[in-house]
């Protein structure tokens, strides 16, 4: 059985400021590389106590440089680095089992959050009219695959926001934020205790974890907060202007939509 980890760094416990996780000088930046790696290696534990024997981790944050992959177990491939073909489901296929999204954050402009985007802090995407989030996209697409999303970790903003369309997947909080920038934090030991055990029990009942489904074509809108990026958007091809800084994209699956999120991103970014 395959399992396909998708790790990002702003739900991870203790995580409350972009500084912690920028890959910068900040004291706290080794401290939250290593509970970002702890996080991993106890979803990996609940998974081969599952019946999992191989496992796909996806390094999803920033660039892509942040799990020590030393620590991790040694059964584990891990996908590094930046700037790749695909963002979030490089190698991602039909063969996985189910897919995880560990330290997930909220959609662009939630409230109540901490550091909520979706790629991009400065668009709002919308699916058939609803705000989506990064692990809506990407639950999405493993639900084309056909592969359950078993289990998210995140801020309570982001479990909220999660369950609505993922209503049988197992969800660990990690924190409660008061603004975008603070939070009352469980403790990191206690979210690995319960990552590892619900990654067990999510296996455990894989069967009745249906994978959201989609019906293309599917209508994506382009929300612009900033009004110099629609002259950078016009250059795109396929884009319909539908107000001064509204665009849509019609997709015949979930790879295109993905495709043109990710790369809208890049632009305005
Ligand atoms: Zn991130």
């Amino acid at each position: 059985m395959k399992l396909y980890i998708v790790g990002d760094a702003e739900g991870i416990g203790g995580v409350v400021s972009p500084n912690q996780i920028s890959n910068s000088e900040d004291w706290e930046t080794e401290t939250i590389r290593r509970q970002f790696t702890d996080e991993i290696c106890a979803v990996c534990a609940g998974a081969f106590e599952g019946g999992v024997n191989e496992i796909y981790v996806n390094d999803f944050h920033g660039n892509g440089r942040n799990i020590i992959i030393e620590r991790l177990p040694q059964q584990i491939l891990l996908i590094r680095g930046e700037f790749r073909p695909t963002s979030g489901f490089d190698l991602l296929d039909e063969s996985f089992s189910g897919i995880i999204f560990l330290g997930a954050h909220a959609r662009t402009g939630s409230w109540a959050s901490i550091i909520p985007h979706t790629y991009s802090e400065k668009v709002n995407f919308e699916i058939f009219g609803q705000p989506v989030g990064e692990f809506d996209i990407l639950s999405l697409l493993a639900g084309e695959f056909k592969v359950p999303t078993i289990l998210v970790s995140g801020d309570a903003k982001t479990i909220e926001q999660a369950k609505t369309n993922l209503p049988f997947t197992q969800m660990v909080t990690s924190k409660y934020a008061l603004s975008h920038n603070a939070a009352i934090c469980v403790h990191p030991k206690k979210i690995c205790t319960e990552l590892r055990n619900k990654t067990r029990i999510a296996l455990k009942n894989l069967s009745s974890i249906e994978p959201p489904a989609i019906v293309p074509p599917i209508q994506l809108t382009i929300n612009l907060k900033d009004i110099k990026f629609v002259e950078k958007v016009m250059w795109i091809p396929g884009l319909k202007r539908t107000k001064e800084d509204v665009f849509e994209f019609i997709g015949s699956d979930m790879r295109q939509i993905a495709h043109v999120i990710y790369g809208i991103t890049i632009l305005t970014s």
